[in-house]
């Protein structure tokens, strides 16, 4: 029997087999030939043979996918369609006289070449090329395809990491759970994770140990596989199953607790998609509104009227509702090609987030005029904050820069332990504070957030996360504010909106402290609330202290759990 444990990063138990992910296919190597005794024509004609059969492949799952999948699918069996690959391919046998396989290799890199010389819409299918151009070495050399493996029965995916394509085409009604050796519990495959509410663990760093077809237990609320599977966990898995043919349903109106104390629930969003989902999830309002994404892969900056339209499309879904707007957050992991400079040491402790308008203030003006032209055609409430603050002249600074355009209220990101240190002084230049988790635990524990082998440190569970968090808090409240100015508490408002807002046992513990909003992906949303129901604040502030006192993460999470069954009867 064999256990072994990783981060859980989006919770559930599940019974079931393994299916490892295909590793990336390596390059064919530049002297393999056509090998004695076959004859060039037969070789090539391999290469049609494999070309279809990827086709034919791509062709069934496209036509079982749905959404960005199904798309992302058809694009590129179109590409395998094309005999531009295969007949590049088969020249190169003919004349002269490379294998199969390393005939594919290199038609792919001249087509995917010819495509990026081409720009725009076709140099971006110059990935499908060498999508294809894999599969059908993969094929030739009769492995398994690479990528998400296509098969009828549902399974456990194990994985070294997803890519971003990889994630697009997973089909969350084949895939039970997930587990990964790498990646950190704020990478991409973790977000992905959360926002299909797919039972999920990473940086299990043994995973591979399993070998494919082992049966295993995952419990992904505490991050651990076993192939020791016992009756209770067939119990544990229906439990969960259950629960996911009656999901617990969220109608709105904020997490209520048992005592009748009431906590904003949020939705974190990219673009106005999102918040159509979050609107149709009943989230209470935007408590995160990432408008980087409006900028990221442009050469060039948006202009102000594009910007304002984008803005408006958003606050449409939430009129009467507050919709907090996060200023740019280019740089480190977001790197933005006229705002920040590739060059730097060490970009996620350099001119990152608010800090680039220090240099280039327009960038942020013009942001904020289109946020303020956006604001006035709305019914929404918008709310903006700067990422990345660590002084209060920053935050007098960006609070200035809102007022004089009529933004109401300005507030700051709480990331940098710095900030929540000085809250007070921070809160008392701003009308509210959101607290990042997921940077404020990067830069806390000094942990970059996107290595899974940093991943134990990268946890919001850890206890000076947690103290800060609380100082936070403090601050605000020693900072005061007029109780009747947004309706929402008697000090000013400070939310949380990283990735542990979501966690519903975190929750908890946020609420505790004295966090009074929540911002999560929506999907997250009835858990969290069914749990906050469970509880009044005393036994929150009771399970709060403990987790800040606790030793570890590891010990602070153990101690809440202990303190919430209900986490334990849901499979949370
Ligand atoms: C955070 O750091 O917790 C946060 C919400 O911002 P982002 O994840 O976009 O950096
Ligand atoms: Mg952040």
């Amino acid at each position: 029997m064999a256990q072994y444990t990783g981060v859980a990063v989006s919770p559930g138990r599940v019974v079931g087999t393994i299916r490892t992910m295909a590793p990336p296919v390596t390059e064919p190597s530049a002297s393999e030939a056509v090998p004695e005794g076959v004859e060039p024509a037969v070789e090539a004609d391999r290469i049609e043979k494999a070309a279809e059969a990827v086709q034919a492949q791509l062709t069934h799952r496209a036509q079982h996918a749905t959404g960005e999948g199904k798309a992302i699918l058809e694009a590129t069996s179109q590409m395998a369609a094309d005999p531009s690959l295969a007949t590049t391919a088969k020249g190169l046998v003919l004349t002269s006289g490379k294998s199969a396989e390393r005939a594919v290799w290199e038609a792919g890199d001249k087509v995917a070449t010819m495509l990026e010389g081409l720009g725009g819409y076709m140099a971006e299918r110059a990935a499908d090329v060498r999508d294809v151009r894999a599969r059908i070495v993969a094929e030739l050399r009769g492995e398994q395809a690479p990528g998400i493996p296509d098969l009828d029965d549902p399974f456990i995916l194990t994985a070294i990491d997803l890519a971003p394509a990889d994630t697009a085409t997973l089909d969350p009604a084949k895939v039970l759970a997930l587990v990964t050796s790498d990646g950190g519990p704020q990478s991409h495959t973790a977000i992905l994770a959360r926002q299909l509410g797919l039972p999920a663990i990473v940086a299990a760093k043994d995973i591979h140990e399993f070998a494919d077809g082992t049966e295993v237990f995952v419990d992904a609320g505490f991050g651990t596989v076993t192939d020791e599977v016992t009756e209770e966990h067939h119990r544990f898995a229906e439990a969960w199953a259950e629960l996911q043919k009656n999901p617990l349903t969220y109608e709105g109106g904020g997490g209520v607790l048992s005592d009748g104390t009431r906590v904003q629930l949020l939705a974190n969003i990219g673009n106005a998609a999102d918040a159509a989902k979050a609107a149709a999830a009943h989230a209470d309002g935007v408590g995160l509104f990432r408008t980087e994404f409006l900028f990221l892969d442009r050469a060039d900056e948006p202009t102000v009227e594009e910007q304002t339209q984008a803005y408006t499309e958003v606050f449409d879904h939430f009129p009467g509702k507050k919709v907090v707007v996060r200023t740019i957050d280019a740089g480190a992991d977001k790197p933005l090609p006229f705002l920040t400079d590739a060059e730097e040491p060490n970009p996620a402790l350099g001119v990152r987030a608010y800090r680039t308008s220090w240099e280039k203030r327009s960038v942020l003006t013009n942001q904020l005029d289109a946020i303020a032209a956006a604001g006035k055609d709305t019914e929404a409430k918008p709310w903006v904050m700067a990422p990345m603050i660590s002084t209060t002249e920053d935050t007098e600074d960006f609070v200035e820069m809102c007022r004089e355009r009529g933004l109401d209220p300005a507030g700051i990101m709480v990331e940098t332990p710095s900030a929540a240190i000085t809250a007070d002084r921070q809160l008392a230049a701003c009308d509210f504070a959101s607290i990042g988790t997921n940077d404020l635990t990067q830069y806390t524990m000094a942990a970059d957030r996107m290595l899974g082998s940093l991943a134990h440190l990268n946890n919001p569970w850890q206890p000076a996360v947690l103290a800060l968090v609380q100082a936070t808090c403090t601050g605000a409240r020693t900072a005061g504010g007029d109780p009747e100015s947004f309706g929402e508490t008697a000090n000013k408002p400070v939310g949380v909106c990283g990735e542990a807002a979501g966690d519903p046992g975190l929750a908890v513990v946020l609420v505790g402290l004295g966090v009074n909003s929540l911002s999560m992906t929506p999907r997250s949303l009835p858990a969290v609330a069914k749990v906050l129901s469970t509880v009044t604040i005393e036994q929150a502030k009771e399970l709060a202290a403990k987790a800040v006192a606790a030793p570890s993460a590891d010990a602070a999470k153990s101690a809440v759990r202990a303190g919430l069954p209900v986490l334990g009867e849901l499979g949370l």
